[in-house]
């Protein structure tokens, strides 16, 4: 990440449209998911020794010891919130930010949580940088979801969660979805439970992904 706007070239732009076309090929049909991997730059979410690595299907190390998502598994999570124009959406793990970006671009309200200190305070500033100023990135620990603001449409965790945190199913709308990771070891199941009018869950399993661990409390140091 650099402190001016990085800059989207011709090439990149066809970088993503292949990045895109294979993302297509593993399954993903969502239309709003697919223009939405489109518009952002992955490669503005990379140091600029790196760039070259942003439009492969690969997780990456982006500092303090976390990565940014593949892309694959930011489309397929993506998906699975079923986005509508406006849904209030917090998500958990803002890490680079960049899956709060493609939240944003496909039309959600994004509030984001973030508990490593460098990390924050990079995002933060950087979102407003690249285009994103509405997205509201917070300093916390995830566990805990964002009282001040709920109940939410749709909530996404992007670290792996050892268990379902209550406070993110009791801060969901009647009719809203979690999306969230669910293992404590090396593998996770992506799960989705989606909020019923009488305030019962339906819970859903859509295979196995690896994130880095959801960790408790937050983290002052790196
Ligand atoms: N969504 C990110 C990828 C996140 S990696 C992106 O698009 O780049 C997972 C992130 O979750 C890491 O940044 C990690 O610090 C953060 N995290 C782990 N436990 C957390 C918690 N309890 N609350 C908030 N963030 C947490």
């Amino acid at each position: 990440m650099t402190t001016a706007k990085p800059v989207d070239s011709y090439k990149h732009q066809g970088l993503r449209k292949l990045l895109v076309q294979n993302i297509k090929l593993k399954g993903i049909a969502d239309p709003l998911v697919l223009a939405a991997l489109e518009t952002v730059p992955r490669h503005f979410f990379f140091d600029s020794s790196f760039l070259e690595y942003a439009y492969e299907d690969k997780p990456f190390p982006i500092g303090a010891g976390q990565t940014i998502s593949q892309p694959f598994t930011v489309a397929f999570q993506s998906e699975l919130m079923q986005i509508r124009r406006n849904d209030k959406v917090l998500e958990i793990g803002t890490g680079s930010g960049y899956q709060a970006c493609i939240l944003a671009e496909m039309g959600a309200k994004v509030f984001t949580i973030e508990r490593q200190k460098t990390l924050f305070d990079k995002t933060s500033k950087f979102l407003p940088l690249v285009g994103y100023p509405t997205i509201k990135t917070f300093f916390g620990d995830g566990y805990k979801g964002l009282t001040a603001y709920a109940p939410f449409d749709r909530v996404i965790v992007t670290a792996a969660a050892p268990y379902v945190p209550e406070a993110l199913l009791e801060q969901l709308k009647p009719g809203g979805i979690l999306v969230i990771p669910v293992g404590a070891n090396e593998i996770q199941t992506m799960t989705t439970f989606l909020k019923n009018a009488d305030n019962t869950f339906t819970k859903k399993e859509y295979g196995a992904f690896r994130f880095v661990p959801m960790l408790e409390d937050k983290a002052n140091q790196t």
